[in-house]
Formats: structure tokens, sequence, C-alpha cells
């Protein structure tokens, strides 16, 4: 079955079409600038990228162009839309009242809309693309797959917050989570690469990108995640802040002279390993090649991201009583081996040790602890397009 992934941005889409028995990626691309002025980034398996200038006034004309893309007569990935049998899209927010994927209805389109106060700048910009694409493929089902909707087996000790008990009731003030389709992804992932029970397990999962964040997965369910309300708490994070005291808020106001828009944007935008480098860079390339030079800062915001993820390993074994395997993915967790071992270097106590030749490998799902460890600790690539593709065609096969 040819699914595809629609996952949209307030001025962007980024889209997959993806072979759901082979699991092949049949083209891929994005959409930027919408509502701009717009320009198509397309890319058929095997071929080179095509990158076109496009008047793309709305998300209308943007998908259009996808469509259109995919089913050219030279460089399209098949022949007739009709082979188009459903689309798999990613929404930030399902609040408490989206537990797993679903097919998408009017129900679903206002229980989506009614969490929109939750990530304004996110659902809205979802709904579009599920708008659109019931537009232009009619009759063609939809699928919404969740950010939050795998951290929703959190018991409430992990996700109500110390505030007054009436603001969960009344606001829904909680720890939500995302990220969550890739944790649910690698949790699974690794257990079947571990040979792990997924019932009887206890896995730590750092998805460590640009956004950041940590899950204890147990038995196969998440307990806890690091992100909360918003993506902001929790691990210091390209630029945002993560966990401080909430006190800084008002004093950085204060001093700084900011509404508490402009403190937000500051812990949004301007803080994390970016701000404590003194606004080096946000990449860990970056930093990692200013660190070797000497660069005091950049050192300094490399060993705070890898210290704060060393401390929430930390406290998520001790939620769990233990743990079995621990996973790094995304960007950093993938590909950064500097940074995995700095995180590894804190966690002798777990009776770990890394295996220095296998952390400098790349590709596919590799232990990187030793044979003797007691704990494996593995990279697992992430792939949220995968997991939306298996959840959408699962769902409209009724399995
Ligand atoms: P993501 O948000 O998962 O796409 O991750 C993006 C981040 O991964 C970038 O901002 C970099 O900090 C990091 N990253 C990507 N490739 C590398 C690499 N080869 N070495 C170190 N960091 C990397």
């Amino acid at each position: 079955m040819k699914v595809l992934i629609i996952n949209c941005g307030s001025s962007s889409l980024k889209y997959q079409l993806i072979d759901s028995d082979s699991e092949q990626v049949l083209a891929k691309g994005l959409c930027e600038r919408i509502g701009i002025d717009g320009r198509l980034v397309y890319q058929k398996a095997g071929l080179d990228k095509e990158i076109s200038d496009l008047a793309m006034p709305t998300h209308k004309e943007a998908i259009q162009f996808v469509l259109n893309a995919l089913t050219n007569e030279k460089t399209g990935a098949i022949k007739d839309l009709k082979e188009i049998e459903a689309v798999g899209h990613r929404v930030v927010h399902g609040g408490e009242k989206f537990a797993c994927s679903v097919v998408i209805n009017d129900e679903v389109i206002d229980m989506v809309k009614e969490c929109s106060d939750l990530a304004p700048l996110h659902n809205p910009a979802n709904l579009i693309g599920i708008n659109v694409c019931a537009e232009l493929m009619p009759g063609v089902p939809n699928v919404g797959v969740f950010d939050t909707a795998f951290h929703q087996t959190m018991p409430k000790k992990a996700y109500i917050y110390g505030l007054p008990y009436e603001y969960y009731e009344k606001y829904g003030i909680r720890r939500y989570g995302f990220h969550g389709t890739s944790h649910s992804f690698v949790s699974k992932e690794m257990a079947a690469f571990l040979g792990l029970d997924l019932n009887n397990s206890k896995e730590i999962i750092c998805h460590l990108g640009n956004g950041a964040s940590i899950s204890a997965v147990l038995n196969g369910k998440c307990v806890d995640t690091s992100m909360g309300l918003t993506p902001l708490e929790g691990l210091v994070m390209g630029t945002r802040s993560g966990s401080l005291d909430p006190a800084i808020l008002e004093y950085i106001g204060k001093k700084e002279g900011l509404d508490a828009e402009g403190v937000l944007n500051v812990l949004n935008k301007k803080s994390g390993v970016f701000g404590i480098s003194g606004g080096l860079s946000s990449d860990f390339r970056d930093l990692g090649e200013a660190a070797e030079k000497g660069n005091e800062l950049a050192e300094l915001a490399l060993e705070v991201f890898a210290y704060t993820v060393a401390k929430y390993i930390g406290s998520y074994a001790a939620a769990m009583n233990g743990v079995d395997a621990i996973a790094f993915t995304a960007g950093i967790g993938e590909n950064d081996p500097v940074t995995r071992k700095r995180i590894v270097s804190y966690l002798g106590y777990l009776g770990i040790t890394l295996d220095e030749e296998a952390n400098s490998k790349r590709g596919d799902n590799i232990v990187i602890s030793t044979s003797d460890s007691k704990v494996k600790v593995c990279v697992v690539p992430t792939n949220e397009e995968l997991a939306i593709c298996r959840d959408t065609v699962a769902l409209i096969s009724g399995n």
C-alpha cells in the first residue's frame, strides 16, 4: 500500500510517500515559505533533489504541488493519485483526548481543535494539512498520529505538577510530553533488536535532536518523560533552556525589561547550548569543533547538556527501579559519538562501560556498551515517518 505522510507546520510542510509493504521511501521532500512566496523540494528515490520556486499563498497550493510532483510523468513516483491509499498526518498535541492514532472524521477534527490552546502554533497547521488532503484526495482516509499519545500511559504522579490541582482540572495544566512517535518507535525497535521481551522490560529512550527529550518506558509503556505542558521543559536543548527555577522568568523580565512573551522568546530561542556558548551555535558539530579548539563556553555548553541527560537517566532508572537498556536517537543521539561518550561517562554506577570502537561507528542499530556491561546502551535511528505509516496502515486495515 502507498501511504503519503504529511507533517504540516505553519509555513512549511514535510512529506514522504512510503510503500508500506517494502517500507521503502518512494519520494520525499518539503514545501517552504508557504504564505510568503513558496519553494518545493522534491526527491524521487534514487534521483537528485529538484528545487522549484512556486507561488504557495496557502497550504492548498503547496499540497497540490506535492501531488503534481508525485504524479509527474518524468520524475513522479506514481502514475495516478489513486495509488495513494491513505494519508498519515503528524499532529502535535492530542491533549488527554488521544492515547493512540485515529482515523480522522469530523468528531476527531473538533477534538484536535479543542487541543489547539495547548499548541497554538502547531495544531491549527496540522488541521489545515488534514482538511486540504481531504479536499484534494476525496475518499482517501486520513489518519492522525499524535506527538503526545505515547505518553498518555504516564501515571498521575508523573504528570501532575506541584500547582493548585484546580489548574489541572480547569485548564489541563499537566505534563503531556512530546516526540512520542519517536519514543514509541525506538523503544519497540530496541526491544526487538536486543531480543528483549517488550512486556517485561525497562528502557530509557534519549531523543537528542535540536529539540530533546527522554522517556522512561516500562514494559513497553511510557511512565515518565522530560517535556511537559510544552516542549520547553526538561533537557537543555539547542536553543531551549529546558527546566529552570520558575522565578527566573520574572527576574529576567525585570532586568531586561521584557514582558512574559519576551522572556519566553529568550527561553525558547536564545537559550540552551546556543545561549550557554555565548550565542556561538545551537549545532553540536559547531560546538564540538569550537570546544576542541579550546573554546571554554562551547565546552561548558556540551558538558551541561551531557550532565543534564545523565541526571535524567539516573532519575528514570530510579522511577523504574532499574533499567535494561538505554537508546540514543535523533540528530545528536545518532551522529555525535563525542556527546554519547560524555553522557556514558556518568553511567559507571549502572555497570556501564562504553565500547569505544562500536561508539565510533555509524549506521543502523548498534550496541555501544561493552559485552560485560550490566545495562545495554544502543544507538537506534528513529523514523517518525515510518512509525506514522505503520500506524496508518494498521488503522485502515483494521489491525
Ligand atoms: P534533529 O533535530 O533530530 O534533526 O537534530 C539536529 C541536530 O543534530 C543538529 O542541530 C546538530 O546539533 C545535531 N547533529 C546532526 N548531525 C550531527 C553530527 N554529525 N555530529 C554532531 N551533531 C550532529
